[in-house]
């Protein structure tokens, strides 16, 4: 009786609640689970326990969204089965006998799902260089959390490093906080921020944003460097300063934090885990599950939604997860207006659309390991260093990215290549000089997120509800 199991929706950001949102007004029951303690998703993260901070001084400009989400999340929770701090593990099972397991305060727990919806967003990318892992320097993401979740700053004096709309609105966040700003190194050139003109004609709200954030910097006397790139932190324990090059000269500047990273990262290992076919996206310079318009992938069971589809930011991801909803209503046999579906529909191309102008405002910087030494670290689980995967490549005359994990070990620690896959395959593209899609997809393995020694008491099975 397939038809009376849940359907489960994992993740409670912007995607999720409203995926839950459109399944509650269509007398649906779902289950909603999120390993976090409080919903709400990356940027409308909620601290642990409330501080008194007002939404305007947590949220800034995006405020309003942000309190109009967590009130919508509030509404429906009588009207859902919410599960928070419930991390989901792996995907088994062929359609139409799929099983998620669950960790819920240590305890291991598998659930049947007649369909399965993965809001599962994105991560920090990250790029290693020397003196990345050393006490001091964060995720771009992780700073920014620091201040909203935790109401506390990374370090005194910061530098903000990288490239993504992100690098400039946390060294803005910073700076309000107080902190001192000691300088935003831009990885991408000056020139590249032309493509915000075009930005404006369809999103001034945004461009608008940006450039209040540059001013206000600059106004401060904050420094603003493009086409920079680092050569070493500065210090032996801890963050002490940073050397870097921009504009053909070496600079220096004193910290004690560095915040940087290069975007997001769009987190799909549960939808591999679940056998779902997979495509090379080139604008988000990965593999993505392959998806129609409103989140259905190659498995009849499993769709994805939001961020973890492909990153679009926030106001694409609440559309999205109601997209997603849409297309399990219909598939359920319920009744679904077409109008509604086209209006979602033509609201997220036009967020896409403006997606691809940020991408060439903010670049990957693709030529990052021609100037990185080999004895950097990449993978910091298991400490292999360029030079090692380098070696392994070439002994092994390598040229997929899953042969180079199991001869380097490379994405075989702790965070099973959430942090290093990215950097990886660049590495290997570089060596072997070929386009990012011929190198392969890094296989996701259970389970995604560590999980605790000791883990794996009674199994909790649940058939359905
Ligand atoms: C650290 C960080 C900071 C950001 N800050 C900003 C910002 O300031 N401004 C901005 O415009 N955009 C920001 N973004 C991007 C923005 O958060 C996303 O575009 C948006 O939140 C996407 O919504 P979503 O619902 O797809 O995913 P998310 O909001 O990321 O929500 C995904 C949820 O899924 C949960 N989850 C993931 N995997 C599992 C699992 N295996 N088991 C259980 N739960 C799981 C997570 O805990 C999370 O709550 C940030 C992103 C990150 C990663």
């Amino acid at each position: 009786m397939t038809d009376a199991l849940p359907i489960v929706i994992v993740g409670a950001g912007p995607a999720g609640i409203r995926a839950a949102e459109q399944m509650v007004e269509a007398g649906i029951r779902p289950i909603v689970l999120d390993e976090g303690l409080r919903a709400g998703g990356q940027i409308y993260r909620r601290p642990m326990i409330d501080d008194g901070r007002s939404y305007r001084n947590r949220y800034g400009s995006e405020a309003r969204k942000a309190e109009q989400l967590h009130a919508a999340f509030e509404r429906l929770r009588p009207a859902i089965e919410y599960r928070p701090e419930t991390l989901a593990w792996n995907v088994s099972g062929q359609e139409r006998g799929g099983h998620l397991d669950m960790m819920t305060d240590g305890v291991h727990n598998q659930i049947a799902f007649s369909k399965l919806l993965l809001c599962t967003g994105a991560t920090d990318r990250v790029l290693p260089f020397p003196g990345w892992t050393r006490p001091g320097v964060f995720t771009l993401g992780a700073a920014q959390t620091a201040l909203k979740a935790q109401g506390c700053t990374v370090g005194d004096r910061l530098v903000f490093m990288g490239s993504g709309p992100l690098l400039y609105l946390v060294a803005w966040q910073y700076m309000k906080a107080g902190a001192t700003v000691a300088a935003v190194l831009d990885t991408a050139p000056l020139r590249s921020k032309i493509h915000l003109v075009s930005l404006f004609a369809r999103a001034p709200r945004i461009v608008a944003l940006g450039l209040f954030y540059g001013a206000q910097l600059q106004l401060s006397g904050v420094k603003i460097r493009y086409g920079v790139r680092p050569e070493t932190v500065i210090g032996a324990d801890r963050v002490e300063g940073i050397r870097f090059q921009a504009s053909g000269c070496t600079q220096e500047l004193e910290c004690d934090a560095i915040a940087y990273g290069f975007a997001l990262r769009p987190e799909t290992q549960l939808a591999d885990l679940a056998g779902c076919r997979f495509r090379f996206e080139d604008r988000d310079r990965t593999w993505l599950p392959e998806r129609d318009a409103l989140g259905r992938t190659s498995r009849k069971d499993v769709y994805v939604s939001g961020d973890g589809s492909g990153i679009a930011g926030a106001d694409a991801a609440e559309i999205d997860g109601q997209l997603a909803a849409l297309a399990i209503l219909n598939d359920v046999g319920k009744t679904v207006e077409g109008d509604r579906l086209r209006q979602l529909m033509a609201a997220r191309a036009r967020i896409l659309r403006q997606r691809e102008i940020l991408e060439n405002a903010f670049p990957f910087p693709r030529d990052w390991f021609e100037t990185v030494p080999a004895e950097t670290t990449l993978c910091r689980c298991e400490e292999i260093s360029i030079g090692e995967i380098r070696r392994a490549v070439e002994a092994g005359n390598i040229g997929e990215i899953n042969r180079m994990k199991a001869l380097s070990r490379v994405g075989m620690g702790r965070c099973q290549g959430r942090m290093c896959s990215v950097a990886a395959t660049e590495v290997l593209r570089s060596i072997r000089n070929v386009e990012p899609q011929e190198t392969g997809r890094l296989r996701a393995q259970a389970p995604v997120k560590p999980i605790p020694l000791g883990f794996g008491g009674p199994l909790d099975r649940e058939a359905g509800r």
